[in-house]
């Protein structure tokens, strides 16, 4: 009997607390949006048990792990110049949907080559009822050749997709000059850089600018690495697809 309860309660208190970290960042989420991340929430955790969405199968997890950590990379851009943002290999909409929700001005293209996630992805922006937002079933090397989306962003964004070398490939050719890239990565980053330098020049990539930042209650560190685009990508890239994977660019 008590159960449910205990339940709402706990609830009660995640969302607050996410709301307090996410004000914590410098924004403020209203009651509308904070609905939303509860409605988003429910549909993946539901979802979740018919088709492999997250790993992640607690509501606080969830929060900080996918809703929270996501935001993270707006904080080291400037918003403000970004209307138009493609989230490469989402998956489940990370970190691409919790930054729609939280700048509704933003058009996103979310994109996936698994079909079912892209169906989770479509039921959950009509939920939501997000506007300028398109789930597209495809990989990036593809859609990355097609005029309508070659340099067509002002930020492109990705989490645990691929390593940085490969990564890069998939992103910058869909970014466009003065635009951004941003790869959510790990404690692993730095080696990642490394790897990556011949390929991040070849693309069009400038510096690469470091943020190291800790999730709250203790769970764990991330590092962003954001790069902005100062030249065109040459025509060569992306390679055909799984060729960047295979062959990483040095
Ligand atoms: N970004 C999400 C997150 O952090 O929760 C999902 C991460 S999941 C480990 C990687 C996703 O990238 C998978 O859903 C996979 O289908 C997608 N993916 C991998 N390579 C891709 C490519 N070349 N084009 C499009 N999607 C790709």
């Amino acid at each position: 009997l008590f159960l449910p309860i205990v339940k709402e309660d706990l609830m009660v208190d995640i969302r607050s607390q996410f709301l307090g970290h996410v004000k914590n960042l410098g924004w403020e989420l209203s009651p509308g949006q904070s609905e939303q991340f509860d409605r988003y929430l429910q549909l993946l955790l539901s979802k979740n048990r018919v088709i492999n969405l997250t790993a992640l199968t607690e509501e606080r997890e969830v929060y900080i792990k996918h809703f929270f950590d996501s935001l993270t990379v707006a904080k080291p851009v400037p918003m403000e110049e970004i209307n138009t943002v493609i989230d490469v290999g989402t998956g489940a909409g990370f970190p691409g949907l919790p930054l729609k929700i939280l700048f509704p001005h933003l058009r996103m293209v979310l994109v996936d080559s698994l079909r079912k996630r892209v169906g989770f992805l479509r039921d959950v922006i009509r939920e939501l009822k997000l506007d300028q937002t398109e789930a597209i079933h495809g990989r990036a090397e593809e859609l990355a050749r097609q005029e309508s989306h070659r340099e067509r962003f002002d930020l492109a964004v990705a989490r645990a997709v691929a390593r940085l070398p490969v990564l890069a490939e998939l992103c910058l050719p869909f970014v466009r000059v003065g635009g951004w890239f941003v790869a959510m990565k790990g404690p692993d980053a730095e080696r990642e850089l490394e790897e990556a330098e011949g390929a991040l020049q070849r693309l069009g990539g400038g510096e690469v600018k470091q943020e190291v930042l800790f999730l709250p209650e203790g769970m764990g560190e991330r590092r962003l690495l954001i790069v902005r685009k100062l030249s065109p990508t040459p025509a060569a890239y992306p390679r055909r697809p799984g060729i960047p994977a295979k062959n990483p660019l040095r």
